[in-house]
């Protein structure tokens, strides 16, 4: 990243983790988070005060028009999306680093399994390359995880939880804004192996890694397919989807886990992968409506919204991605039942017990 010293304004939306690298570059420095819930605006301002601690000059500006700025630090957005051109610094923060499907080590093939496979073998034993995270925030929450909890044990038994602050990573966050360098990540799963052993926790975390990094690659592979209502399975369909407001969702008429989801989602900006799964399910399968326009809430309100995991994962669940079985159907009761047994998720969000 070079900034000319010409530059005056930089407008920082995420990408927190330049701000050091860049402060003396500009004369202005104005932090302009995008957030659509309260747990959004919670997390943005924690990054706030913790980039303080290396830039003081830093303002808290939410809402500022990005036209005002000479550079705009914002999300790793793809082309359509790139609303202020070359004013965006994408960082790309996969384990494998390239421009674009054509140079990958190897040619992305249609379903997981075999890139999984062909990434397995080329995964190094660590990334001597990896970026190590610039904030405290980072660093403690993979200590507490991997050295003081040692979670990552156990990460196979729990990852499909609903509630809680310890039944999955949680890294999601810092690595979609580039906080967290997935390589460090990876080679900390690593060192977690050589000093406690390798398990199938252990290495289911890199397989979820690796599904973040497949989505990225399949995407390069089809571009805006990815964003067509018939994905990889038919004629280009761009149509505009219908933006829901949530009043009309808090009307519509579903189990009350859609409710309970809908609530955390814009209360909080996080749905475990399995809610997110079954929110998809009742979104597609019960109330019949578009998987773009789920795609299009869940980018409004995830907190560690990334283009193509969301985009990839909803093209999956609609049976036109990447999943040769069709459209997935989840029974929420007995999901419930096997993930909630003592209801605590519906009881969190929406008071009620789960059946
Ligand atoms: C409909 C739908 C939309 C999604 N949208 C997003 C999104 O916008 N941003 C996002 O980061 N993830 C998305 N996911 C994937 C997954 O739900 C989240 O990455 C995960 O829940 C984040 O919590 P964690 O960090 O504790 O995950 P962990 O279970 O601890 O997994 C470790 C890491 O692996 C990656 N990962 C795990 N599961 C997946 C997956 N299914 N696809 C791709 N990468 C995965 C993530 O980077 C995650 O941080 C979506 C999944 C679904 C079903």
């Amino acid at each position: 990243m070079t900034a000319s010293r010409t530059m005056k304004t930089l407008l920082i939306q995420n990408q927190f983790f330049l701000v050091p690298e860049l402060q003396h570059e500009f004369s202005r420095l104005i932090f302009s988070p995008q957030f659509h819930s309260e747990g959004q605006r919670q997390f943005f301002e924690r990054r706030f005060h913790e980039l303080q601690k290396w830039s003081p000059a830093l303002e808290w500006k939410p809402g500022t028009n990005p036209e005002e700025a000479d550079l705009v630090l914002a999300w790793d957005a793809f082309e359509e999306r790139r609303r202020f051109g070359s004013k965006i610094y994408g960082h790309q923060n996969r384990l494998f680093s390239a421009a674009d499907a054509s140079t990958l080590p190897f040619p992305v093939p249609e379903g997981f399994t075999p890139f999984r496979e062909k990434a397995e073998r080329q995964l190094p034993a660590l990334f001597p390359d990896a970026r190590l995270p610039i904030d405290t925030e980072v660093t403690q929450a993979l200590r507490s995880y991997f050295w003081d909890k040692k979670l990552a044990s156990t990460y196979f038994e729990t990852r499909n939880q609903l509630t809680g602050p310890d039944f999955s990573t949680k890294f999601s966050v810092y690595l979609s804004c580039g906080a967290l360098d997935v390589k460090h990540l990876y080679n900390e799963v690593r060192r977690f192996e050589e000093a406690f052993g390798a398990n199938k926790s252990t290495t289911w975390i890199i397989y979820e890694l690796l599904w973040r990094e497949y989505f990225y690659w399949h995407y390069q592979k089809h571009q805006s397919a990815y964003f067509s209502e018939n994905g990889l399975k038919g004629p280009k369909d761009f149509s505009p989807v219908k933006a829901y407001s949530l009043t009309e969702l808090r009307e519509l008429k579903a189990h009350p886990f859609f409710h309970a989801a809908l609530q955390e989602l814009t209360t909080t900006g996080f749905l475990s992968n399995r809610a997110r799964q079954m929110f998809a399910s009742v979104w597609l399968n019960d109330l019949g409506l578009s998987w773009r326009s789920g795609a299009r809430l869940f980018e409004e309100h995830l907190i560690d919204y990334d283009v193509y995991s969301n985009f990839g994962n909803w093209m999956y669940l609609a049976g036109v991605g990447v999943d040769p079985r069709g459209k997935r159907y989840f029974d929420i009761d007995k999901q419930l039942r096997t993930y909630d047994p003592e209801g605590r998720y519906l009881r969190a969000f929406t008071g009620e017990i789960s059946p």
